[in-house]
């Protein structure tokens, strides 16, 4: 069990960032905010699959306007993503939104950023510092070490919020290089106790950004540093979701419910393990009970790993054999698998 680093408790919407909180697991919003429907089902769709945190750009007065109809409905807290002008983050303060990303050092001042703290302040709304290796104060940007460099700005934001005495403020330190988002998040956490949302920014597409983003989570994490996940994908929100999930369920940090076995399939297979994984894979991340289940394609190692689930299923010849913590408990056909494969995971 990893000891975690101990850092503020910081209050998001319904959710808690650091302080021994449970690291959450939040994406971004891919799509210009144009449509409060739209928005609306998007959501639904990745709270459902165990998005507790979601963030939107708001580049203009419409879009927060957007913005604060959608929070208005909506129980799962909201991030609003601002830069540059401090108006849009006052607007997105007038609504139910749970944090402002946004970075008080290029807002133009301190008058401004005291009016947006103030505000802040009253409405109980904390803010995210995200520092990014590739847009530094013009300052640090030839730095040799970059990692200290992005510290170092980290730390020019805080100097300005912690003059106006607040300090309900989540960092993050983000680059596209897995040893730079370490070694920046390391030294960060090393100094100063507010909570940390980490991840690999930039990663790349599903493959390649899930594993940048696992190496340089895993690594953080196990060493007690992280409060909040994003795994930045060139790809949809919900894989974004999964795969931190997933990570965070592979570390053994958070137990999210079906652990999933499945056969990478061969020329042994004699079930569609793949197509059955795509029809029911959805419906499983919905489960949120602690268990294991084993899809698998043939008689060879089929059995064995199915006995050993709680659920386990394995092709064998013409038909799909049914286990429950290793007992036969049915046998289908290929296309009734599905609907008995949903009713076996109800009964858990
Ligand atoms: S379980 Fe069977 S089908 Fe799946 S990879 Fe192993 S040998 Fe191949």
């Amino acid at each position: 069990m990893v000891d975690r680093r101990k850092t503020r408790n910081v209050a998001v919407g319904r959710i808690f960032i650091g302080g021994g909180a449970p690291i959450s697991v939040q994406t971004m919003w891919k799509r210009p905010l144009n449509s409060v429907q739209d928005a609306l089902d998007g959501m639904h769709r990745l709270e459902d699959i165990g998005c507790e945190l979601l963030r939107f750009s708001v580049p203009d007065m419409e879009s927060a306007e957007i913005l604060g109809q959608i929070a208005s409905q909506s129980e799962l807290p909201l991030v609003a993503d601002i830069h540059f002008d401090h108006r849009l983050a006052l607007r997105c303060l007038d609504f139910p939104v749970a944090k402002i990303r946004i970075n008080p050092g290029n807002i133009g001042g301190m008058g401004k950023v005291e009016e947006l703290i103030r505000k802040a302040s009253a409405k109980a709304v904390p803010l995210r510092i995200g520092v990014n290796a590739g847009s530094l104060p013009k300052a640090l940007r030839q730095e040799k070490n970059v990692a200290e460099a992005m510290v170092k700005a980290a730390e020019e934001e805080l100097s300005i919020l912690e003059k106006l005495n607040f300090h309900q403020v989540i960092f993050s330190l983000k680059a596209s290089h897995i040893d730079t988002t370490i070694e920046a998040n390391l030294l960060f956490s090393q100094a100063y106790d507010y909570p940390l949302h980490v991840g690999v920014t930039e990663a790349g597409p599903l493959v390649q950004g899930t594993v940048k983003n696992t190496l340089a989570l895993s690594r953080l994490l196990e060493n007690g540093v992280g409060d909040t996940i994003r795994v930045s994908l060139s790809d949809s929100p919900e894989n974004e979701i999964m795969a931190g999930r997933s990570i965070l369920q592979s570390l053994g940090i958070r137990n999210f419910g079906v652990d999933l076995i499945s056969c990478p399939t061969c020329g042994r297979t004699v079930f569609d393990v793949t197509g059955f994984l795509d029809k029911v894979h959805r419906y499983m991340e919905r489960i949120n009970k602690n268990i294991t289940v084993a899809i698998m394609g043939c008689p060879v190692n089929g059995p064995g790993e199915a006995k050993r689930a709680d659920l386990g299923v394995t092709g064998s010849e013409n038909q799909v054999i049914f286990f429950k913590k290793g007992k036969i408990i049915r046998r289908e056909s290929a296309d009734d698998a599905i609907e008995a494969f949903r009713e076996e995971l109800e009964k858990f």
